[in-house]
This record gives C-alpha cells, structure tokens and sequence, in this order.
C-alpha cells in the first residue's frame, strides 16, 4: 500500500520517539509518569498525557473532515488514527453533482458522463448523471494539508480505553499515552470503537469483492460507468449459482478507465446474513469469463462488507459519533462518503458552537447538542425510511429486484437523484413512494404490497415512537 509519507513529511506525530511534541499541550510528565493501569490482562505505562478540546478518534473520510473543521475555527484537536499516513484503501465512487456541491470537484481523478444500468439481456436504461470516483489520494491530502496547517495534532495509536469524568474525557491509547478532550468524536468507521448501542445489532450486509485490473479488452463504454449490470446469462452452464443468485442476486459494478484498464466490483446490494465472499467471487469469476473479459493483473483489489440499516446508536451519549460508526451508511445503498463529508460541515460548527466561548457547555450537555444537530428528527425520519427501502431489497429475489430498478430508474430525476443521496425528507418521500408504486408493473406493485406491508407497519411505528 502506497502511503501519503513523502507529501506529508511534515506531519506533526506526537508520539515521544518523534521527538516532535510541543511541551505547552503536555501536562508536566512527572505528574503522570510511572503511573501504571491494567486493561483486561494488559499492564499500560502512562507517558504522556495531552490535553485538547476535541479527539477525533479515526482518520478516515468523516473523521478527517471534522478535524478539519473544527480546528479551522481555532479549537485545539487532535487526531488519533493507527495509520494516519496511509491512503484510505477503500475506492470510493460519487454522484459528480454531491462532490460539485462540497467544491471537491478537484478530488475526483475520473468522471463520466453517465452511468449505464441492465436490469436484464432486454433492458438497458441510460442515466444522465455525471458520476465520479474519488481520488483519496488528493483527498486525504488536502484535508491533512488544512489539518496540518490549523495546528491538528496527530498521534498514531489505537484507542483502546475512554473514561468519562464530569466535564473531560480521557482516552487511552495502546501505546501508553493518554489525552484528555473536552469531547470526544468516535469516527473509527464499522469497527464502532467508543459509540454505545443499546439495541441488538442487526443490519443488513452489502459484501462485494472489487479488483482493479489490467485486462485485454473489456465491452463497456469509456464515457458511461456500470452502475448496475443484473444479468445472469454468465451462470447458464451453472444451475447450482443461478438458482443461488435468483435468491440473493449480484450485480456488475464497473468502472472503465481505458479500453484495458477497469475496476470490477461484483457486489451483493443488501443481504441478511451477508453472501460469503468465495460465493461472489465465484459468480464474478462466471461473469468475466462470459463478457471475454481476460485479467492480465491486478492492481488491488478490495473486499467489502458494508453494514447497512440497523439500529442507531444511542442517542444521546457521550461519546460523540460520525460516519459508518454512527449509522450514517445510507440503509439502501450502502453510500456514506458524500453524505458524511455533507454532514461534516454541521457538526463542526455544532462543536465549535457549543463548546466555544459562546455557549460554553461542557460534558453530557455538550454531547447532547451535538448529537441532536447531528440526528435531527428529519433525518431520523429519513433514514427509517431508508431502512424501509432496505427491508423490502432483502426480500426481493432477481426478478423482483429487476422489476423494483426498472420502476426505479423510470422515476423522475428530482426522485432518484433525491433518494440515493439523501436529500428527500418526509413528506416529500411518501410522495417519491407513491411515484414509484405508480411506475411500478402490476406484477411488481403485487410484491411491494405483499413484501412490503410488515416493513411499513414496522417503519410508521417506529415514526411515531421516536417524537423530537
Ligand atoms: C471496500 C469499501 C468500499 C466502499 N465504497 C464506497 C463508495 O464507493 N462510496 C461511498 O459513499 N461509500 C463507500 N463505502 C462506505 C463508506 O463510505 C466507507 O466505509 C467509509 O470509509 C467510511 O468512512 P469513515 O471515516 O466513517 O470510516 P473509515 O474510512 O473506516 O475510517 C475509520 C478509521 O478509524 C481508524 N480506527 C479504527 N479503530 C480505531 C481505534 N480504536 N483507534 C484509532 N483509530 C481507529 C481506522 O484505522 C480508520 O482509519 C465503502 C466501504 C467499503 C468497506
């Protein structure tokens, strides 16, 4: 894995053996040297102890962002990821219009036009919305850049351990060093490292396997990428997988960059449990072979498990949360990048708000604050609905799924667009479900009536107990 190490040499760690920690963040060290503390069977040494308004606990996309932010507006942050030079290994695509919209248009390294949809061998729809992929690289660098130059310190560790006095927090970290935060934002992705949940985690799963590949020829556009490709001709010679990808279907993600060079995500949109990864990689290996397309090599490749849906965290707490930690995954997709990097803006100015001289709240008031500008009763009601959507995908078999992206993609822009970047709020997505039942065929009306019933039970009582 290539790192961001030479264009970031300068990147302040605070850790003891690079001898690069300002005195003035340390308490005095004698005040806490020899102190020992045993987590589990593990005996820590404290060495250090720094002291900040926030801790960001994560350098990924949505920690990053805050860090960011927040330190733009002159609070002390620090940063604690265990690779906090790495490049993000996850390749992320985006609708061009939400990255326009944050002017990151500079951190997409290709676009194309639109995007190309098969539901099945007779339907191809085209969709006219530009759509790009990210280039972390740049990415992450030009927020490490803004991070480094607002005064954000970083140290590599893991947190392994946070204590909750009155008004601070401490975190203590693998290495031994402890910082003390007036408030701490866990943004440590699915691995849900300090955020509590109080319900039983069920979510949904979206697996898929994804190369970057060298290849001889492949058949699609260079100016459109594959959003979804839903056929099964490959699995014809192979009854055992068709009939198991007539259950639990799998589609075609593709991103051609040359006429020899695409990335081939075969992807499992949502299941529960998820599909085994030897099972999609099984189907991908079907697929490949009947479009003729032969990999010379690969670049990379990444293996995806994205939970979706499930329960929120518990809200208030006073861990703060951000990203895929904090049920920020849109439930019937699996996208969180540009929603995340969207919401990063309203958090930091909720912190800064809070926290700073202006209204100066400290502890679970603090955390309160921040948790309702995050959660709002909108976007709690949005994303039960989102979750709505992903009850129905887990039940709908290939052709159901077919029939549901044919209505779908059939929509008026304003909807779909809406929809998967979550921009509809109610009621404006009753009036988004209700087109969609009207371009749905009969046959698929049927199913949604039939399959859909108990998740809208389930989702109007959710609506109702969860009041403001
Ligand atoms: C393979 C893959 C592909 C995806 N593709 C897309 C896509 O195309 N578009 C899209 O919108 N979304 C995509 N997603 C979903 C989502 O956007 C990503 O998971 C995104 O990376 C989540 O960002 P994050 O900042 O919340 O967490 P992460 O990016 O996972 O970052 C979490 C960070 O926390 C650190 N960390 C973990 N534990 C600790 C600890 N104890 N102490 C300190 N640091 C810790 C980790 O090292 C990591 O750097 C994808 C997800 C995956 C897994």
């Amino acid at each position: 894995m290539d790192t961001l190490l030479r264009t970031h040499n300068k990147l302040e760690l605070l850790h003891p053996l690079h001898g690069s920690v300002e005195k003035h963040y340390f308490l005095s060290s004698s005040k806490v040297s020899n102190q020992e503390f045993r987590i589990g069977s593990k005996k820590f040494q404290q060495k250090w102890w720094l002291v900040v308004d926030l801790a960001v606990v994560g350098g990924g996309p949505a920690g990053l962002a805050v860090a960011q932010r927040v330190s733009e507006a002159g609070l002390s942050v620090c940063s604690i990821d265990p690779s906090p030079k790495m490049i993000w290994p996850n390749n992320y695509g985006v609708w061009v219009d939400e990255f326009e919209a944050m002017d990151l248009l500079d951190c997409l390294d290709t676009t194309w036009s639109g995007a190309v949809v098969y539901t099945d061998d007779k339907s191809k729809k085209y969709l006219d919305r530009p759509y790009g992929r990210v280039n972390r690289k740049q990415l992450k660098s030009k927020m490490l850049h803004k991070c480094v130059s607002n005064g954000v310190k970083f140290h590599q560790a893991k947190v392994i351990k946070v204590i909750h006095e009155e008004s601070k927090s401490l975190l203590i970290c693998n290495d031994g060093i402890t910082i003390q935060a007036t408030l701490v934002l866990d943004a440590t992705g699915f691995s849900r490292c300090l955020v509590q949940y109080d319900k039983p985690y069920n979510p949904g799963y979206q697996v898929a396997y994804g190369i970057m590949a060298e290849v001889e020829e492949h058949p699609f556009d260079l100016d459109k990428m594959l959003f979804m490709d839903w056929r099964d001709t490959h699995l014809n010679g192979k009854p055992e997988l068709k009939m198991k990808n007539s259950k639990i279907p799998t589609f075609l993600y593709a991103m051609p960059f040359s006429s020899t060079k695409i990335f081939l995500e075969e992807t499992s949109l949502v299941a529960r449990p998820g599909l085994s990864m030897e099972d999609i990689q099984e189907r991908m290996v079907a697929r490949l072979r009947h479009l003729g397309i032969k990999v010379k090599s690969i670049e990379e490749d990444e293996r995806c498990v994205i939970p979706m849906g499930g329960p929120l965290p518990v809200l208030p707490q006073r861990v703060i949360g951000i990203g895929g930690t904090a049920g920020m995954v849109h439930p019937s997709t699996g996208y969180m990048v540009a929603r995340t990097l969207a919401a990063a803006p309203v958090i930091a100015n909720s912190i800064v708000q809070y926290l700073g001289s202006e209204r100066g709240l400290l502890g679970n008031d603090l955390s309160a604050a921040v948790w309702k500008d995050l959660w709002p009763i909108e976007r709690r009601r949005q994303r039960e609905f989102f979750c709505f959507g992903m009850d129905i995908l887990l039940k709908l078999d290939l052709q159901g799924t077919r029939r549901f992206f044919n209505a779908f993609f059939d929509l008026e822009p304003h909807y779909w667009h809406g929809f998967l970047s979550s921009r509809l709020f109610l009621p404006e997505l009753f009036f988004f479900g209700l087109s969609l039942f009207s371009h749905a065929s009969n046959a698929s009306r049927i199913e949604i009536m039939a399959k859909g019933t108990v998740p809208l039970v389930n989702m109007v009582n959710n609506l109702i107990r969860d009041g403001d």
